[in-house]
């Protein structure tokens, strides 16, 4: 409506006649979408802020206090927010557990503010007779721009929610295109990737991991990357996450498996790159452990390769094997086994406690290269890190220490007792035929 009362032409061409929502008596969508066209046209309107807020959790709590109750929070909710909202701002119920409010005249950090004051309103206890509960909401807030239609401005409002329930909810997100960007290149990421699999796009670097006593050779990590015809080359950190999501983890992890262990075949039977005890290293993630064909895959991939079961190890991270389920346990047991050699990755992020060291069947652990780069920051560091050296070997375990970048990380790290390390320091990831090159080449690492 404008400040006359007349309904916008186009609100009343299209027969959506703003109405009252019966529960809590406010506007409904219908009165929030002519609240954004009038606000546009008014004047002093703009800068204008859309509030969207989603309770926290409100489907749960309706099924545990029943209808009725549900209800009354829910008029609670409107009467805070319209409490906390000024007079000149439109608060409406948009349906379910939606509400919206429209700021008028309010520039960005006045709107943030105002959010941030609409989640300290709703944090009160709600008083429901027998029992009471709190509710909580994720605020997505969108700028009206000039021209901008209700709906669009509804959406994104919406999908700055979406990002404040993604990042823990209980806060107010501001609408970010990036965000935006990020999101459509995800979901065309999902796409592709199911064909990279399938046309050659993947490709392994490897790293190698090195004694640090004598710079000897010990094996390599492979490090899986992807060669995106239009945007180049692809880290694994920006689809890995998409590929467990998705489900093509088992796809790609199936690829990275025969992969690799094609490449340490043919490492190992060319006598000029030939070592007996060289070790492929591959990333296993958590749902592989969860698949029941994941031992039989890696079973048969060595066995192809004509490969001792030791000539790989698993890297799986302290939260992918320690998951208390009976199948992770299972499948574990199974590789154990079978003989390949089992690696904790980036030991000390996941979980502190160093007690199911003992109890694991793994019989390598890396440690997270966090620790390696606090190195140097305070004389204590090295005391701590030799400690952790400590715990490794009394569990008769084998410690590999990566991120090592500089001389003195890989001598401070030597002078306490560590043996194996990985790094920029001895080289970095590169792929098959450089590392060939170099297998060629090289006595020592670093050259
Ligand atoms: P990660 O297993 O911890 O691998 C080590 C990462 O540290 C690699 O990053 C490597 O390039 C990097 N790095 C090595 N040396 C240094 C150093 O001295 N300094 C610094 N700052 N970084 C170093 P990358 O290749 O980007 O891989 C990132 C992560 O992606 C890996 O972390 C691993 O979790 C995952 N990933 C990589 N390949 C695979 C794969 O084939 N399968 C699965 N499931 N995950 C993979
Ligand atoms: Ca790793
Ligand atoms: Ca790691």
């Amino acid at each position: 409506m404008n400040a006359k009362g007349e309904l916008h032409p186009a609100r009343q061409s299209e027969g959506r006649e703003p109405r009252t929502d019966p529960l809590t008596g406010l506007g409904d969508r219908f009165a929030l979408e002519s609240a954004l066209v009038e606000v546009q046209k008014a004047e002093g309107g703009l800068p204008a802020a859309l509030l969207l807020l989603d309770l926290d959790g409100f489907k749960a709590l309706k099924k545990s206090v029943g209808h009725a109750a549900a209800d009354q929070v829910l008029m609670t909710v409107a009467m805070r927010l319209r409490e906390t909202a000024g007079e000149n701002d439109v608060v409406t119920r948009l349906g379910g557990d939606e509400f919206a409010v429209l700021l008028r005249a309010t520039p960005l950090a006045r709107a943030t503010a105002a959010g941030n004051r609409i989640l300290a309103a709703l944090e009160p206890e709600i008083d429901l007779g027998t029992e009471s509960v709190q509710c909580r909401a994720s605020v997505g807030l969108r700028m009206v721009e000039p021209h901008h239609s209700p709906s669009e401005v509804l959406l994104e409002a919406d999908m700055a929610m979406e990002e404040s329930k993604a990042e823990g909810r209980n806060k107010v997100k501001n609408f970010d295109p990036a965000t935006l960007l990020a999101r459509q290149l995800q979901r065309q990421i999902v796409g592709d990737l199911a064909h990279a699999i399938d046309s050659d796009q993947l490709v392994l670097y490897y790293q190698p991991i090195v004694e640090l006593a004598t710079g000897r050779l010990q094996g390599s990590e492979a490090l899986v990357r992807w060669n995106h015809p239009e945007h180049g080359l692809i880290m694994p950190d920006r689809f890995i996450p998409i590929a467990e999501s998705s489900g093509l983890i088992a796809k790609l992890g199936r690829w990275v498996l025969r992969t690799s262990v094609a490449q340490l075949a043919v490492w190992r039977q060319d006598p000029e790159t030939a070592q007996h005890d060289f070790t492929m290293r591959i990333n296993v993630s958590a749902p592989d452990l969860q698949s029941l064909e994941f031992v039989d895959d890696v079973r048969e991939a060595l066995s192809g390769a004509g490969l001792p079961p030791e000539s790989l190890v698993l890297e799986l991270t302290e939260s992918a094997i320690i998951q208390n389920n009976e199948l992770d346990r299972y499948t574990l047991m199974s590789l154990h086994r079978l003989g390949v050699g089992l690696e904790i990755d980036d030991f000390g992020t996941g979980y502190s406690s160093m007690g199911y060291l003992r109890k694991l069947p793994v019989d390598h652990v890396k440690v997270d290269r966090e620790f390696v780069r606090d190195l140097g920051k305070d004389d204590t560091q090295l005391t701590f890190l030799a400690a952790i050296q400590q715990v490794i070997r009394s569990c008769g375990l084998d410690g590999i220490w990566e991120g090592i970048e500089t001389a003195e990380q890989a001598e401070a790290l030597r002078s306490i007792g560590c043996t194996s390390g990985q790094g920029y320091y001895f080289g970095r990831p590169v792929p098959g035929p450089e590392f060939t090159e170099n297998l060629k080449r090289q006595q020592t690492w670093p050259a």
